[in-house]
């Protein structure tokens, strides 16, 4: 088994990044090299902006590339909270722009032609006890109703259509749903924001950043200074870096992942005949989809910890043990890979976007970033060139975690409580 991302080990080697010394300005310089940044370097280099983006590892090192391989909707069973704290109107928006996320990331793949075995495939929410299938019921009557009128349930009469297991009591089903393959995604995605004329510097990590005036900022490296007209911080959950106000608002929380040897085309057929996304309802819970070479990609919390690998193989175990749990024919199936990352989780579990100190900032997508993250690098870059400002995540005041000052010393208390709640209901 190999401690490494599946997507990291199979995706192409980026070829474009920058070889040159850094420049001594650039009108933006966005700092981060996952989606989020990528993204918007992408958006902005294609309106003629210079721009420049330094990433402390290499590009696609982080959450972008250690994920779960889901590009689906945000927001499910979660909708009806979401329209008791936000409005119908707010939430519906909020709803809306995970769509449109998943549409961005689909259009990106066809413009830029990226061979990333994208395709829209649904994702199915599984009610894990009877009691979370009404619970999706309710969410199901409210979406059809006011946001989603595709959105369809699937009583536990008949969730052995779509999975061949026992451990469910039906499903809520959304067709935007999509997957792709995130490593050969990423990459395809920053050789196109350097056609388009970005500058993508590796290796290069923000150590110091000093507001010249206004938007106007000093931004230090160990292998240089340049200065910036405006400022992206797009760094995900990372502690590293001179950036305290995003640092006391978002926080790491782990989250691991197995990948399988290919199995039988027919078993997984089996299993999962319409080869969707699937989560399931549980607090500390599951995902899992299939890949294109017929392997399955299961993941979830499964402890609260950091990731290392050490930390990785431990809830790799935990996580095989669930697998088989789920589909007892794949109790004793071959792991060929398995990693951790670091979830950029908000307080509220919302994205958080816009502009602080004159200092532009994207991040907070709390699992559910694949897509939005995408899609919010388009929409800074237009918030940043003056071209529209179309960001529904700007909701202010934005308010640190109460007793969060860089290290998450609640994350066990918060496990327990989790634990607890999903013995109990
Ligand atoms: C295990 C796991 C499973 C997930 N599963 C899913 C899923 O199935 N579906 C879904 O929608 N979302 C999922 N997510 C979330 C999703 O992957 C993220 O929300 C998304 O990739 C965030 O992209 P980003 O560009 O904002 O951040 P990142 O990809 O984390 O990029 C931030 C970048 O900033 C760089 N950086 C940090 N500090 C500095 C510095 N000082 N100087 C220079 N560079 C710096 C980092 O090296 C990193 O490359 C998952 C996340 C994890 C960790």
């Amino acid at each position: 088994m190999k401690l490494e991302s599946f997507w990291q080990a199979n995706a192409p080697v980026f070829k474009g990044a920058a070889q040159t010394p850094l420049p001594e300005r650039a009108d933006v310089v966005i700092i981060g090299g996952g989606f989020s940044g990528i993204s918007a370097a992408r958006s902005l280099a294609k309106q003629g902006i210079d721009v420049v983006v330094l990433e402390k590892n290499g590009i696609m090192s982080e959450a972008s590339a250690r994920n779960g391989g889901h590009c689906n909707s945000g927001i499910a069973k979660s909708f009806a909270d979401l329209v008791a704290r936000k409005g119908l109107e707010k939430a519906s928006e909020m709803y809306r722009a995970y769509d449109s996320a998943v549409n961005y990331v689909s259009g990106i793949v066809k413009e830029e032609d990226i061979a990333c075995d994208f395709r829209f495939c649904g994702k199915l929410k599984l009610a894990s006890k009877p009691a979370h299938f009404d619970g999706l019921r309710a969410a199901c009557e409210l979406m059809r109703k006011t946001v989603d009128p595709e959105v369809e349930l699937i009583s536990a009469a008949d969730i052995g259509r779509e999975i061949d297991s026992q451990a469910f009591h039906g499903g809520l089903l959304q067709q935007r749903g999509a997957s792709m393959h995130m490593g050969k995604f990423g990459v395809g995605l920053a050789e196109a924001a350097v056609r388009h004329g970005a500058r993508i510097y590796e290796h290069h990590a923000v150590t110091a950043m000093t507001r010249l005036s206004g938007q106007r900022h000093r931004i230090s490296t160990a292998k240089g200074d340049i200065i910036a007209d405006k400022v992206l911080l797009a760094t995900g959950c990372s502690s590293d870096g001179p950036f305290p106000w995003v640092q006391r608002r978002i926080v790491p929380v782990g989250s691991f992942i197995i990948v399988t040897a290919p199995l039988a085309p027919d078993l997984l057929h089996r299993l999962l005949p319409h080869d969707r996304t699937y989560v399931n309802s549980m607090n500390i819970g599951n995902y899992f989809r299939t890949t294109a070479d017929h392997r399955l990609v299961f993941g979830g919390r499964a402890r609260f910890a950091i990731s290392n690998p050490a930390s990785d193989s431990r809830s790799g175990e935990i996580l095989r043990s669930a697998m088989g749990k789920v589909f007892p024919a794949l109790a004793s199936a071959p792991v060929d890979y398995c990693w951790g990352g670091m979830v950029d989780m908000s307080a509220d579990r919302l994205p958080h976007a816009g502009e602080e100190n004159g200092v532009y900032y994207t991040m907070g997508y709390s699992g559910h970033g694949t897509q939005m993250s995408v899609w919010m690098g388009n929409v800074m870059a237009d918030l940043i060139s003056g071209r529209a400002d179309n960001n529904p995540w700007n909701d202010k005041p934005w308010a640190p975690v109460p007793g969060y000052f860089g290290k998450p010393w609640f994350l066990p208390l918060t496990g327990l409580y989790y634990k607890a709640k999903d013995r109990l209901f």
